[in-house]
């Protein structure tokens, strides 16, 4: 019986070993997509494994001391993880989790023991994600292939260099939209059994004391998983969507998606939310298009800068009129200068600034638009641009849910640097970078009713 052609879009996959050929089981090294359903790197491994005739198993490899990881990042992902493992037993996929300081070691090790024949790797822009994937494709003899399941256009391929601004990858990703915004195909039962050696079955408990990470902030409330984060973005587009348009800045309201942990994590595809809000046609087109918007446009520029420009975590990323803006205002008179720990614990005189970052600590998710404003103010009350950099990334990887993202990277080095911005005005300590104040926050929603929900006299 021969098998219809790949589900998987050719222009998903790139070889990092164009000279192999693959033969026997293949293992989907699961990383940054740690779901079941609707992901393209799993799809076009049991493909592969159902071409051949072979087993496919899941490997994911656990960092104990994963850098700028907290503790209720790993709670998170590993209690996603588990109802993974679960779920893809029962379509007789199994489940392998290596733990280590070193994957791309642990996993060539993995594979030679097992004699695995394709490894599928999911595609991640960040350094050393892409570190990993080289290492482990350069130093292993067997066939690697990486699918972007995170974007709904490819990043490889929507553009092949750093885009200056939301306007220039905007008409890019529009044109392509229609033919990556397809419906997934279901995962099916996989018809080759596991064979071969005896496979280590997941010590989820053994794997949870092995971890380095530090305790911050309080534990959090949110549950995790693919099937909680299907219902909270079904119950998003059903209720909360028609409002986006206009209540997306009222960090009062209530009224944004929250689905950016579960994005993060990869726990659901951003391409399943797209196409639930494409076709959410009962709400006003002015919503519809500025979720899509967000989530498409916006996000996938994240990755496009963060893939294109190896520092885009430092000031050397930021745009050249940014740098040179902020070099001519580094000796300007700051009101205030505050250090980290004085960040961290929320201690400025701003109460404004103080709520946000309770609400990120107590929480775990600072809102969209309060996260401009925190990060901006950082800039305004440090002693330098590059200060203010390593600050506000250090905090939004250390307490937000979402952190370690490219998202993360993009969004403060637009707020403190300019990325994707243009000059404005220009004023001290800022130059031309972009200036937010208290004001305009309080034109936008009650100020006061935030402050006394997060930062209560
Ligand atoms: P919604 O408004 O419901 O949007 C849905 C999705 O669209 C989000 O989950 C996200 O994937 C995407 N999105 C929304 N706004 C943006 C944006 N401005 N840029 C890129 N994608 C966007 N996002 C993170 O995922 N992780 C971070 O660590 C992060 N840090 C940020 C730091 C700063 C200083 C700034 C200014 C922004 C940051 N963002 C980050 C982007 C944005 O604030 C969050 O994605 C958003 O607030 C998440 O909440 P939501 O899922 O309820 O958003």
């Amino acid at each position: 019986m021969s098998l219809p052609a790949s589900p998987v879009h050719a222009q998903r996959l790139y070889c990092h070993t164009p000279s192999v050929r693959g033969s026997g089981p293949v293992a989907y090294w699961m990383s940054r997509d740690q779901r079941l359903h609707d992901n393209w790197a799993l799809l076009q491994a049991q493909h592969m494994a159902r071409t051949r005739q072979a087993p496919l198993i899941i490997v994911f490899c656990l960092v104990p001391s994963y850098s700028g990881g907290a503790r209720r990042h790993f709670d998170f992902m590993l209690t996603g993880l588990r109802q993974v493992a679960d779920s893809a037993a029962k379509l007789g996929i199994p489940f392998v989790l290596l733990t280590g300081e070193d994957p791309p070691g642990e996993l060539a090790g993995f594979c030679r023991t097992h004699a695995i024949g394709t490894v599928v790797m999911d595609f991640d822009p960040l350094r050393t994600k892409q570190q990993w994937q080289h290492t482990f494709a350069g130093h292993w003899e067997g066939e690697c292939l990486e699918v972007d399941a995170h974007n709904v256009v490819p990043c490889r391929w929507a553009s092949e260099k750093q885009e200056y601004a939301a306007r220039t990858i905007r008409p890019k990703l529009q044109r392509q939209l229609p033919e990556f915004l397809d419906p997934f195909p279901e995962l099916v039962p996989h018809p080759v059994p596991w064979r071969g050696s005896l496979l280590p079955e997941p010590d989820w408990e053994a794997a949870s004391r092995s971890l380095a990470a530090p305790e911050y902030g309080p534990p959090l409330s949110w549950s995790s998983g693919e099937e909680t984060a299907l219902d909270l973005a079904r119950e998003f587009i059903a209720s909360g969507l028609s409002a986006y348009a206009e209540k997306r800045n009222d960090p009062t309201a209530g009224a944004v998606s929250g689905l950016s942990p579960y994005l993060h994590f990869g726990q659901i595809a951003p391409q399943r939310v797209a196409l639930m809000a494409r076709d959410a046609n009962w709400a006003p087109a002015e919503s519809r298009e500025g979720f899509l918007e967000e989530l498409v446009i916006r996000r996938e520029l994240a990755e496009n800068f963060c893939f294109y420009n190896p520092v885009y975590d430092c000031f050397g990323g930021l745009p050249a009129w940014a740098q040179q803006t902020l070099d001519d205002h580094r000796g300007d008179h700051r009101e205030v200068v505050y250090t980290f720990e004085q960040w961290e614990a929320a201690r400025t005189h701003d109460p404004l600034w103080n709520a946000a970052q309770q609400e990120m600590v107590q929480t775990g998710k600072m809102h969209g638009y309060m996260r401009m404003y925190w990060a901006k103010k950082i800039l305004e009350w440090s002693a330098s641009p590059e200060e203010a950099l390593s600050t506000a990334i250090t905090l939004n990887d250390r307490y937000e849910l979402d952190g370690r993202d490219p998202n993360g990277y993009t969004g403060v080095l637009w707020s403190i640097g300019g990325v994707h911005d243009r000059p404005w005005k220009e004023r001290p300590v800022y130059g031309k970078v972009r200036y937010m104040n208290d004001r305009g926050a309080a034109r936008k929603f009650d100020v006061q009713a935030y402050i006394r929900r997060f930062f209560p006299a």
